[in-house]
């Protein structure tokens, strides 16, 4: 084998993957088609789950200073805007209806011991793009930006991948992480089932004059909605008259300009036109995201439109629940059937952002009966239980894998812990390995973990949680896979042989 893995696709999800893959010693190569990092815009935002996941590998203080720029054009946009706007920083929206954080019960035990990634809110996808491609090259991943994948050939022991047709690799596994229209997903005969576009929707960033009177926040006008923000010039449209013609003709200024005139009624001009993206409510998931030696992740793997900001988050999942299960079956010592559990555990996420989606989008239409119906949820929303639950879906804090196990924390992501030096858990885990928590300095639980040493780290450490823990396995991608109280290690050995395989 030239390579380990070769990953087509260097957006946010194929770089993630590969920071994690490297992470974990699996000799990596990225290809990207495109010879620049793509400035189209697009994800605006992140969700606690993903803030997690790029805390967790020491990422935070790259993110910082990125998202306190965005935090302060938000808040300065905002004060120069009239109504409509939200008055405090947002939570997230559903079809458009915001909601205001300071709803939110943040003492729901889902929020329990959420610890410094929650800052990372605001923060543009090139923003993280460029974070893990830094990071990516740090770890010695080899990116080569301007090659296209044009072709492979999978058999049992491997895949011959195809670049700009006339370079061959031979890799042990090939991943698509190559965006929605994938083609690796297609050339693998992967089925991708799921709903037909009926909107179009279009987001730019301009130079535009006569937005002025238009509130800030999402409106409904008289054809369609729109948005106008949160930073100067970003626009969004939806209208409800069926997908665009043609996907693939650029956007241009007249076209944003036209669809926002139509939507908002008001007399705008778009004077430049820094970035525009056409999206539609096109809903399709890959029935599994594995095919032998050929894997799937991020927009590759599911599309939807992208209502809510989940799109990026849910890629990120991918990656990082894919990442250490893919090297430990490149190392040998994935246990039987690791690596079919990426689609066990991660399609039924991938499921709910579909509806989730949906949803939205038939809750958008103008017409009297769903206004009616509209006004319903944004009463429920704009109640402390509804603004708590919109908090709780969108943060992705209850998303829980179907991991066998007593303890109600098994299958979920794991609480940041504040421990007794001062420290988190989160600082922890910056090597990407499993970490078996002793918090109750328990040398059987030591022992046990003995024949896993390398794979497994161990950390004895005082916690004050309620009730009094005696140990916590968290698996490379910040779930929990085992947990037990009141001194008992039940379980833990089986957990470690489920999940890491034959002792050494
Ligand atoms: C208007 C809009 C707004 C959005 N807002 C949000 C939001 O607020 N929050 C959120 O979470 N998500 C949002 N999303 C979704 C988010 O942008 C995507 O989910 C995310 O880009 C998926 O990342 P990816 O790496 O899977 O795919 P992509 O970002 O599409 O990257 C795929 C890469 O593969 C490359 N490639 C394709 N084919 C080949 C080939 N044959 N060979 C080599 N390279 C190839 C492409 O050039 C591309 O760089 C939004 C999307 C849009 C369109």
């Amino acid at each position: 084998m030239n390579r380990d893995v070769v990953i087509s696709g260097g957006g946010p999800v194929g770089l993630m993957l590969a920071c994690e893959l490297r992470l974990a010693g699996v000799d990596v190569l990225v290809v990207e088609r495109l010879p620049e990092p793509d400035q189209t815009i697009k994800a605006g935002s992140v969700n606690l789950t993903t803030g997690e996941a790029f805390y967790r590998r020491g990422l935070l203080p790259a993110m910082d200073a990125v998202v306190e720029r965005n935090s302060a054009q938000i808040r300065k946009f905002l004060e120069s805007r009239g109504g409509g706007g939200p008055k405090t920083v947002p939570v997230g929206h559903f079809a458009g209806i915001m909601v205001a954080s300071d709803g939110v019960d943040f003492g729901d035990p889902a929020f329990r011991d959420v610890g410094p990634a929650a800052r990372v809110v605001v923060i543009q996808q090139q923003d993280v793009e460029a974070i893990l491609a830094e990071r990516a090259t740090e770890l010695g991943v080899e990116i080569r930006r301007g090659v296209e994948l044009t072709g492979f050939d999978a058999d049992d022991d491997g895949v011959s991948v195809h670049l700009d047709d006339r370079e061959t690799v031979r890799a042990g596994w090939l991943v698509g992480a190559d965006g929605g229209r994938s083609f690796v997903r297609k050339q693998a005969g992967f089925e991708f089932p799921g709903t037909d576009p009926a909107i179009t929707g279009r987001q730019a960033l301009t130079e535009l004059t006569g937005a002025d009177v238009l509130p800030a926040g999402w409106q409904h006008g008289p054809g369609g909605l729109y948005v106008h923000g949160p930073t100067p010039g970003r626009v969004l449209t939806v209208e409800f008259d069926g997908p665009p013609a043609d996907r693939d003709a650029p956007v241009t200024a007249q076209e944003i300009e036209d669809s926002f005139r139509r939507v908002s009624g008001a007399d705008v001009r778009v004077t430049q036109l820094h970035s525009a993206t056409r999206f539609t409510d096109n809903a399709r998931q890959a029935s599994t995201y594995r095919r032998g030696r050929v894997l799937l992740a991020g927009d590759a793997a599911h599309v939807h439109s992208p209502f809510g900001g989940q799109g990026l988050n849910l890629g990120i999942g991918d990656a990082v629940n894919l990442g250490w299960k893919l090297a430990a079956t490149v190392h040998g010592w994935a246990p039987e059937g690791l690596l079919d559990t990426y689609t066990t555990e991660r399609h039924p996420i991938g499921e709910w952002v579909l509806e989730w989606t949906r949803a939205q989008v038939a809750l958008m239409r103008s017409d009297v009966r769903t206004r009616a119906l509209r006004r319903v949820v944004d009463d429920l929303l704009h109640t402390g239980d509804g603004a708590t639950y919109l908090a709780k879906k969108l943060s992705g804090v209850l998303h829980r894998y179907p991991i066998e196990g007593e303890h109600d924390l098994t299958g979920r992501a794991a609480p940041d812990f504040a421990f007794a030096d001062g420290s988190r858990l989160g600082e922890h885990l910056h090597n990407g390995k499993a970490l078996l928590l002793d918090l109750a300095d328990h040398a059987g639980l030591r022992e046990t973990a003995n024949g896993w040493a390398g794979r497994v780290g161990v950390l004895t450490m005082k916690c004050d949680s309620e009730p009094a823990l005696t140990g916590v396995l968290v698996r490379p991608d910040g779930h929990i896979a085992w947990a037990r109280e009141g001194g008992s290690v039940a379980g833990l050995e089986a957990a470690l042989h489920r999940w890491f395989g034959a002792p050494a």
